[in-house]
């Protein structure tokens, strides 16, 4: 309790990384336009050669989801054809590839999150585990590794601007959860390398990732079910639906997947019983098509052929980047509980 006093008022390593102010849409002109659907097009053709496999994935999902979302919707008139749902296909044909470039990612976050480091500690423990209470034990650690994950792309702007794209939809249904920033994948990379070290085996910890992946995309779904006494229990669409409100009461929370223990236990849990969530989507401007949005969180980093150019120079800058990002976890872990943005 202590630390979260002496981190009032905002430390200014945080406000260093506050994200510019706020854009305007583009005026690209008709040749800009049609260059940016061109590239839109190139991208989701070359996906979908690469495999089909995010197809096949979109089409499960329609054929499963929506007739639920058609018979008991949440948002009532809410159409299929709803706003940008052609921009969210496009992420759920181009996934394939977009995955295969955030599993890249995700090996170099995996290794220069040094979760593996408490994991590796952890090992000795894990070892006096009974084979039984493995899964349940790994269940729990790998949520909660991805909940404080989660929390941290929300609460560090730098991170924010990545996980941002993931939050710009403004409807949520049966295919929004796709619309992710290809490093937004990075978020379970930690608790990956955590449990792998911590002794668990690649199959079970795979397991918990891809249960995490599924599940994340049908918790988007536009349906009504409250569920309301899984709710302290179990995550619910209601609940990541909460987590994706534009609400001042509601930002900040529920950073749970599967369970909400995590939220309850460190104070970011939010599931009030006379209302429910109506607006969604995020405060800054983020243009509504895939090239910008994959280049969102990459403008102002510099030219990335610099590092070749100046190697000291960068790896001066990569030390004091890596320095502010763990002086912002720490104010993350140590902020006063249900406090909000700072403006
Ligand atoms: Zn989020
Ligand atoms: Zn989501």
């Amino acid at each position: 309790m202590e630390e979260a006093i002496q981190f009032e008022p905002l430390p200014a390593e945080r406000v260093e990384y506050t994200p510019p102010p706020q854009q305007e849409a583009k005026d690209r002109g008709w040749l800009g336009i049609a260059f940016i659907r061109l590239l839109s097009l190139a991208i989701v053709g070359a996906a979908v050669y690469y495999s089909t496999e995010g197809l096949v994935a979109m089409f499960v999902l329609f054929i499963l989801v929506v007739p639920v979302e058609k018979i008991f919707p949440r948002h009532r008139g809410q159409k299929v054809r709803r706003p940008l749902y052609k921009l969210d296909m496009s992420y759920a044909m181009s996934s394939p590839l977009l995955n295969l470039i955030g599993l890249i990612a995700a090996a170099i976050v995996a290794i220069i999150s040094f979760a593996w480091v408490p994991g590796l500690m952890m090992r000795p423990v894990v070892a006096q585990i009974p084979t039984e209470w493995l899964p349940v034990v790994g269940f729990l650690l790998f949520d909660f590794v991805s909940y404080w994950t989660h929390r941290f792309y929300h609460e560090i702007p730098i991170l924010w601007k990545f996980h941002a794209v993931h939050h710009s939809t403004e409807h949520l249904d049966w295919v929004s959860g796709f619309r992710a920033h290809p490093f937004d994948g990075t978020l379970i990379a930690p608790a990956f390398a955590f449990l792998i070290a911590a002794g668990f085996s690649p199959e079970i910890t795979g397991l918990f990732a891809i249960f995490q992946i599924v599940l994340g995309l049908l918790l988007h779904a536009n349906v009504k079910f409250r569920l309301r006494w899984l709710h302290p229990f179990l995550g619910t669409p209601e609940m990541h639906h909460w987590h994706h409100s534009n609400e001042e009461e509601a930002i900040w929370t529920n950073y749970g997947a599967a369970i909400p223990l995590w939220d309850q236990v460190f104070g970011t849990y939010y599931m009030p019983k006379d209302k429910r969530p109506s607006v969604y989507g995020v405060d800054e401007y983020i243009e509504p098509n895939m090239v910008d949005q994959l280049m969102y969180p990459l403008k102002g980093i510099g030219n990335p052929f610099n590092i070749i150019r100046h190697p000291f120079r960068s790896m001066k800058v990569g030390i004091k980047f890596y320095w502010n990002l763990m002086k912002q976890m720490k104010w993350v872990i140590f902020r006063p509980r249900g406090m909000k943005p700072p403006m």
